[in-house]
């Protein structure tokens, strides 16, 4: 297959100075945090290398044909751009910041513009778009049955605030979505669901295919605009980088959105006494820090003030956080293509919550929680995942149901 030269010299333009930033200091910290790195130990799976063939394809001694197979080996976790010292100390003085992820989505767009295609993600992305726009899993899916989680809960459609439902929670693990809306409730939050929610479009961006990506963009974001939505409340770290980094790409100053994470809205709900955590949970609790809302977004304070004002709860910290918290494997599509990496990751997740002695890990991302869910469960004493939000309704005395797998 000839490959387009036009679009890969437009990518290296593009790219280069990032790349040359990365190849030319050489430190290679990034290795030491790269989730996939630690399992695989491969050169080619490495943050340096993703820069680096850049430096090639420049060179004219590597094209894409040669190198989209490495760039699946990602989860787009941004450890290595907040361990990278051209971040931590020289990005203040030239104001470089390291963008592996970037480069990595890049990448992969080119791949697929370029004709080249990983057959998972593929498959992934198109039977998304047969299935009426939502994500492929293991339950029959499809937009009748989108807003089925909120059954009995007598949500309306509509309003200025509007609730988005991850695909993973409103398919599979449906007690999220349930224990989120009836906190809302009971705080007396006004919110509505989307007419037609489809899905936030960023798996398929992660993956390369940009186009697909947008037109379930542009799909939700009219629906927002027809229900007169001027706030979403979004309850999943990989919908919400969707919303805060690629719909202002795609809309730019049209997209007037405000964006509201549930863990800080409910931190707030807490301090403000507008929810009153009554019930004790005793448990004795670590926290899993969701890469996109900990590493990408800078949000790990809310997510702890919400565990330290469980009554009962013991909570046992992690060591650090930022570029060295851990990441699940379930992210940027890669469990698709690389799943036994992954679940090798999600393994060394678990060991170390196991390290603290905890019965429970938690969570604020839907996503990880399937694998983690099931690693938890290899475990002797086994490790329960639950789910930030399912803890703190349970502390609220409600009863809110759903499945929790
Ligand atoms: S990404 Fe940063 S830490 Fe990693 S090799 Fe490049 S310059 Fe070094
Ligand atoms: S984003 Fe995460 S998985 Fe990807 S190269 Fe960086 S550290 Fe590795």
């Amino acid at each position: 297959m000839a490959v387009n030269n036009n679009l890969q010299q437009e990518f290296v333009k593009k790219w280069r100075d990032n790349a040359y930033g990365c190849f030319t200091s050489g430190h290679k910290f990034c290795r030491e945090v790269c989730p996939v790195t630690q399992v695989t130990r491969n050169e080619n799976h490495t943050p340096t290398a993703f820069h680096a063939n850049i430096v090639a394809m420049e060179q004219g001694a590597l094209s894409i044909e040669d190198i989209a197979q490495d760039y699946v080996n990602c989860t787009m976790c941004g450890a290595c751009e907040l361990r990278c010292p051209n971040t931590l100390f020289t990005g203040d003085f030239y104001r470089h910041r390291t963008q592996t992820v970037k480069v990595v989505k890049a990448m992969r767009a080119l791949a697929v513009q370029s004709g080249i295609e990983q057959p998972n993600w593929k498959r992934w992305v198109e039977a998304t778009v047969d299935k009426k726009s939502e994500p492929v899993l293991d339950v029959p899916i499809n937009q009748d049955n989108v807003a089925a989680w909120a059954k009995g809960l007598d949500l309306p459609i509509g309003g200025e605030t509007i609730l988005f439902c991850d695909c993973e929670a409103a398919f599979y693990r449906t007690s999220v979505p349930r224990a989120t809306a009836m906190l809302l409730k009971k705080a007396g939050i006004k919110f509505g669901l989307m007419r037609e929610q489809w899905c936030c479009g960023g798996p398929a961006a992660e993956m390369g295919y940009t186009d697909h990506a947008r037109v379930f963009a542009e799909h939700n974001l009219a629906d927002w605009r027809a229900v007169g939505a001027k706030r979403i409340i979004v309850l999943d770290p990989h919908d919400y980088i969707t919303f805060t980094e690629d719909y202002p790409e795609y809309f730019g100053e049209d997209f007037d959105i405000e964006l509201v994470y549930i863990t800080e809205l409910v931190a707030d709900l807490i301090r403000r006494k507008k929810l009153k955590l009554t019930k004790p949970i005793k448990r004795v609790v670590t926290y899993h820090d969701p890469c996109r809302l900990n590493k990408r977004k800078g949000i790990f304070e809310s997510p702890r003030e919400i565990l330290r004002s469980i009554p009962g709860l013991t909570f046992k910290d992690v060591d650090h956080v930022t570029q060295w918290s851990y990441c699940s494997g379930a992210g940027g599509g890669f469990a698709v293509e690389r799943p036994k990496i992954a679940e090798e990751i999600s393994r060394r997740r678990l060991a170390k919550a196991a390290e603290l002695e905890v019965d429970t890990l938690v969570s604020a991302c839907v996503w990880s929680e399937r694998p983690l869910s099931a690693r938890g469960r290899e475990l002797k004493p086994k490790v329960e995942v639950r789910d930030l939000m399912e803890l703190v309704a349970e502390s609220a005395g409600l009863d809110y149901g759903g499945v929790k797998v």
